[in-house]
């Protein structure tokens, strides 16, 4: 079927990654990599880099055989997936016209004037950039005739300069013209791949997948271990992290997950130390254990969801017990560590890892739970107490050994 209506388009619009100066190349083809992987399992589309935008479209031969609908679909397909792309700060359907003034009229009329007639906006703007320095037209002059044009067909509209109710947008760039209405807000942060290797410790609770979020966000790319305890932990549980990890995996490369069972250690811990020390003495277990698959995996540091004062395994003293436990080998990123837990859940309901870990599987720090733990632990204090595991290097070397990939 031809094409009769301008063709729509998403824009993606840089963040952080416009400001990059002499390597600004690497970010963008880290950034063009991850957006041809997500679009690639949807449809055919091209995608071509234009002044800190990304400009993404259905192939020529598809929008010249496929019907209208099928192609809003698949847009509305890319779309989404593309608001989960790193790196870029808007994400835009608009319209695609040719760039003299008539054709721009006409691609507003057919796109702009009937979504404001569905949102029964009472005023609105129209804002013009013009990369197009040739043009005839300067951009105020661009907005002032669209605007013009607008308020002809829809003689009950105001046009606010200051708080109008929708913006109409007109990009004047080197080719085309494009119309859109403003878009949405993109992921941010920087493409996945530009900032190292991390490996998440990844429970089912909610702060962790969000911790591994936030520095993905930054370009850093994944592994994530969860330590279970079985029998005591079930299926479930691993079930509900192997399905955050796949979460995760939406907005990098894939999160590959591997297991460590702590049960050994855990029962060794609850024999031989004192109670109140049981979660700090497991934590730094946890520690140990991650340092070294992130150094075999290549890792730049270890990622925790601790956040200051939120239990008492994460007072300031206890995070210092904890740290001890890495030995300088490698940095633990807590990027939650300043954060409110309902901004941490805040969080996750956008990320969409709420669902899943609100799901009530118990976890292995729930296991022996002291009914005192301190609060202000003294590492040499803690290291006494854990001294007394008998051989406690074998069984964290066991365990290492016994650790496996998430099918
Ligand atoms: P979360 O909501 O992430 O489970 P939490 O508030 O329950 O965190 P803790 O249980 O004290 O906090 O754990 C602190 C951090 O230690 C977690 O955010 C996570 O990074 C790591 N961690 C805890 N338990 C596990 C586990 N079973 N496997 C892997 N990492 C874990
Ligand atoms: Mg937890």
């Amino acid at each position: 079927m031809p094409q009769t209506s301008p063709p729509e388009l998403i824009l993606l619009k840089y963040g952080e990654l416009a400001l990059k100066g002499a390597n600004r190349y690497k970010f963008e083809k880290l950034l063009f990599d991850r957006v041809r992987a997500v679009l690639e399992p949807i449809s055919r589309f091209y995608i071509q880099g234009e002044q800190s935008t990304v400009i993404v479209g259905l192939t020529r031969g598809l929008t010249a055989r496929s019907d209208p609908d099928e192609q809003r679909m698949l847009i509305g397909r890319a779309y989404a997936a593309l608001l989960k792309v790193f790196g870029i700060a808007r994400v835009v359907r608009c319209r695609q016209c040719d760039k003299d003034i008539e054709a721009i009229y006409a691609c507003i009329g057919e796109y702009a004037v009937p979504e404001l007639q569905a949102g029964r906006y009472a005023t609105f703007r129209c804002e013009c950039r013009r990369s197009d320095k040739r043009y005839p037209l300067g951009s105020p002059e661009i907005a002032a005739l669209c605007g013009e044009y607008i308020c002809n067909r829809l003689p009950d509209i105001r046009v606010d300069l200051r708080r109008p109710e929708l913006t109409v947008h007109i990009e004047v760039r080197a080719d085309y013209a494009y119309v859109h209405t403003g878009g949405e807000r993109g992921a941010g942060g920087l493409p996945a791949g530009s900032n190292g290797r991390g490996l998440a410790l990844l429970s089912g609770g909610f702060d962790s997948p969000v911790a591994a979020y936030m520095m993905a966000r930054r370009g850093m790319l994944l592994h994530a271990v969860y330590f279970e305890s079985p029998p005591f932990t079930g299926p479930q549980a691993m079930e509900k992290v192997r399905k955050l990890g796949e979460i995760l995996s939406e907005y990098t490369e894939p999160v590959v997950l591997h297991t460590i069972s702590l049960t050994d250690i855990q029962q060794a811990i609850r024999v031989n130390c004192a109670e109140d020390c049981f979660t700090l003495i497991l934590r730094r277990c946890m520690v140990k254990l991650a340092v070294r698959l992130a150094r075999e995996l290549g890792s730049h540091c270890l990622i925790t969801g601790e956040s200051l004062g939120q239990v008492a395994s994460q007072t300031a003293q206890a995070l210092i017990v904890t740290e001890a436990a890495a030995d300088g080998a490698l940095p633990i990123l807590r990027p939650l560590v300043g954060m409110d837990k309902t901004e941490i859940i805040e969080h996750a309901r956008h990320i969409g890892t709420f669902d899943t870990s609100i799901l009530p599987y118990q976890d292995c720090c729930t296991v022996f739970i002291p009914r005192h733990p301190v609060t202000k632990p003294q590492l040499a204090a803690i290291l006494e107490e854990e001294i007394k595991i008998p051989d406690l290097d074998i069984l964290l070397d066991e365990a290492y050994k016994a650790g496996k990939i998430a099918e």
